[in-house]
């Protein structure tokens, strides 16, 4: 381990390695900054951000969240777990993107609480137009952006799009805690309830821009979201110097192009809105002419040693999974795409180039 990583650890032990060490105030400083929301805040896991965030914007059991069809079975999960009802958007046909049309009728079968649109493996296509619309109809817009912690849009951000951005540090994600995650946001109101439900229902108190969690426990509803600060220790060596992050993960994505290309099955790269100025740095999916030319591309890759979502997967709608099986859903823009989709995580790229390099 180098001498930064070990002193950041003893930091985080010398602090009883819990959630309110500093290291992780250190962590949330830099994530605020890469992602430009004044308010950082430092949870237990993706999982765990997105359910904080659906209890600070105020969804309530039983209220029904849109969410899009495309993201994993883990941000449908969040949502039960926060007693809502996961309704499931189609994507505009060969985007990652929610269909605006998708979305309209999901509004008009009843009141959405929120919507969750997910940049799977770091793609952004969404319409700005449409998020805007949404939140001024008093919808909150959550932004799943697991897979896309070095997404940066033009001339509006990110953090501005969307009402708060959930990222994960799972050790499978560009930027790791080993389990932890985040909520980013530009709201004060909404960092002071994220918090409450991370801190047990902790009030909170402004010091600059700095929340610290003051009032007694319980005040409001809450649970122990906190992130480990050993892992947080983690997460900071590395967030302290996210030009070398990124600079990696642009060299990966070339690796994977050419591995892509390596196959010679004719591919198209999933679309991106024209404001990313940067892709999100997870993976890279090709949407291929038909599923047999899909299937034919994964295994030529799994074959030569990479890890393809189709396989390990099968990559479909999430309300395929037998957990959403109550739910009624009809998207085939999605299920078309998902069946054409070839999709690997940049890392699982062979490539000299280590963390730290
Ligand atoms: C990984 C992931 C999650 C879950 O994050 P955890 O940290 O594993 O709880 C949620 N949504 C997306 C899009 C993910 O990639």
């Amino acid at each position: 381990m180098d001498r930064m990583t070990t002193q950041l650890i003893d930091l985080a032990i010398a602090d009883g390695g819990t959630g309110n060490a500093e290291v992780i105030r250190t962590l949330e400083k830099h994530l605020a900054t890469l992602l430009d929301a004044p308010y950082a805040l430092g949870v237990s896991s993706g999982t765990a951000a997105l359910v904080c965030a659906l209890h600070a914007v105020g969804v309530q059991p039983g209220d029904r969240v849109a969410v899009s069809a495309l993201g994993p079975s883990m941000t449908g999960l969040a949502v039960v777990a926060a007693g809502a009802e996961p309704v499931f958007v189609d994507c505009r046909p060969g985007s990652f993107a929610l269909a605006t049309d998708a979305l309209d009728a999901a509004a008009k079968a009843g009141p959405l609480a929120a919507v969750i649109p997910v940049p799977m493996w770091g793609y952004w296509d969404e319409d700005p137009q449409v998020l805007a619309d949404l939140r001024r109809r008093g919808i909150p817009v959550i932004v799943d952006a697991a897979q896309a912690p070095f997404l940066r849009l033009g001339p509006q951000s990110l953090a501005e799009s969307v009402d708060v951005i959930c990222l994960s540090l799972h050790g499978r994600k560009p930027i790791k805690a080993g389990e932890g995650g985040a909520c980013l946001t530009r709201n004060p109101e909404l960092a002071e309830r994220i918090l409450a439900v991370r801190n047990f229902g902790q009030q909170t108190k402004f010091t600059g821009t700095r929340l610290d969690p003051t009032g007694p426990f319980a005040s409001q509803f809450g649970s122990n979201f906190k992130i480990n600060a050993l892992g947080a220790a983690w997460a900071l060596v590395q967030s302290t110097d996210v030009g070398a992050l990124r600079s990696r993960f642009t060299t990966l994505r070339k690796t994977a192009q050419a591995a892509f290309e390596a196959t010679g099955i004719a591919w198209q790269e999933a679309p991106q809105a024209g404001a990313v100025l940067e892709h999100g740095g997870y993976g890279l999916v090709a949407l291929c002419a038909d599923a047999g030319d899909a299937a034919d591309m994964a295994h030529q890759l799994a074959d030569s040693g990479i890890e393809v979502d189709t396989l390990r997967y099968s990559y479909a709608p999430m309300h395929h999974s037998p957990c959403f099986a109550g739910h009624q859903a009809s998207t085939p823009a999605a299920s078309d795409l998902a069946a054409r989709a070839v999709a690997c995580r940049l890392e699982a790229f062979p490539h000299p180039l280590t963390l730290g390099d």
